[in-house]
């Protein structure tokens, strides 16, 4: 396993209430994605290196003078999964008394599952529909992975929350209430909606909020 020292880091919120439920949290933003979602938010993380990296010591000493004032800590992205260093990354924030949230889009199921063990919950983002998902990922076949994570996450019992960014471009309220049956089905009732800031889309097509214009059948 790549020590921790190998995570690529692209930035560090020191303090939110909104990332992991109930827990006062810092985000550690990892470097990297395979996928180009057209609403992606963070473009500039989803490269294999960032412009502005902060070395993983330093997310350690930060962490260390946050002793006893942050509950956790959430590692999001780009995507967290994409990197082997996570697991010691996670292993050492656990280590130094922190409980651990992974943000994900389910991009490699196989990584999540080795890593379940190892967080206290789970932010899971399902997009489409299986066979719709390049319409939102741009990536072929990405829709397999992001479901099988889905199924991983809910058959392992850890604490999670499903999450459906709606761009009424991309998704219409058929396939929400789809998608929300097929995990219902699954056996998990921790799924929301959020709306998809459409000011921040990567694809400037989608930048406008004009849903009925924009709404998909
Ligand atoms: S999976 Fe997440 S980080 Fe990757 S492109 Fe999509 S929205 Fe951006």
């Amino acid at each position: 396993m790549p020590a921790a020292e190998q995570l690529r880091v692209g930035g560090l919120l020191p303090f939110t209430t909104i990332d992991y439920p109930g827990e006062l949290a810092a985000v550690v933003f990892c470097q990297g994605c395979p996928w180009r979602c057209r609403y992606c938010h963070n473009p500039e993380l989803l490269g294999a290196k960032g412009r502005n990296e902060m070395p993983w010591p330093e997310v350690v000493s930060f962490l260390e003078r946050r002793q006893g004032l942050l509950d956790s800590v959430v590692f999001s992205g780009g995507e967290p999964t994409h990197q082997h260093a996570i697991h010691s990354a996670a292993a050492e924030s656990k280590a130094m008394g922190y409980k651990v949230g992974l943000h994900t889009a389910g991009v490699y199921p196989r990584e999540l599952e080795a890593l379940l063990s190892s967080v206290d919950w789970v932010g899971l983002d399902i997009k489409a529909l299986p066979g719709e998902y390049p319409r939102v990922t741009t990536v072929e076949g990405s829709g397999a992975p992001a479901w099988e994570s889905a199924r991983l996450v809910i058959e392992s019992g850890v604490p999670h929350e499903i999450r459906i960014t709606v761009h009424p471009r991309l998704l219409s309220e058929r396939h929400v209430a789809e998608i929300k049956a097929r995990l219902d089905e699954m056996g998990t009732h921790h799924v929301v909606e959020q709306p998809c800031l459409v000011s921040l889309c990567r694809d400037p097509e989608l930048r406008t909020a004009d849903a009925e214009a924009l709404a998909v059948p």
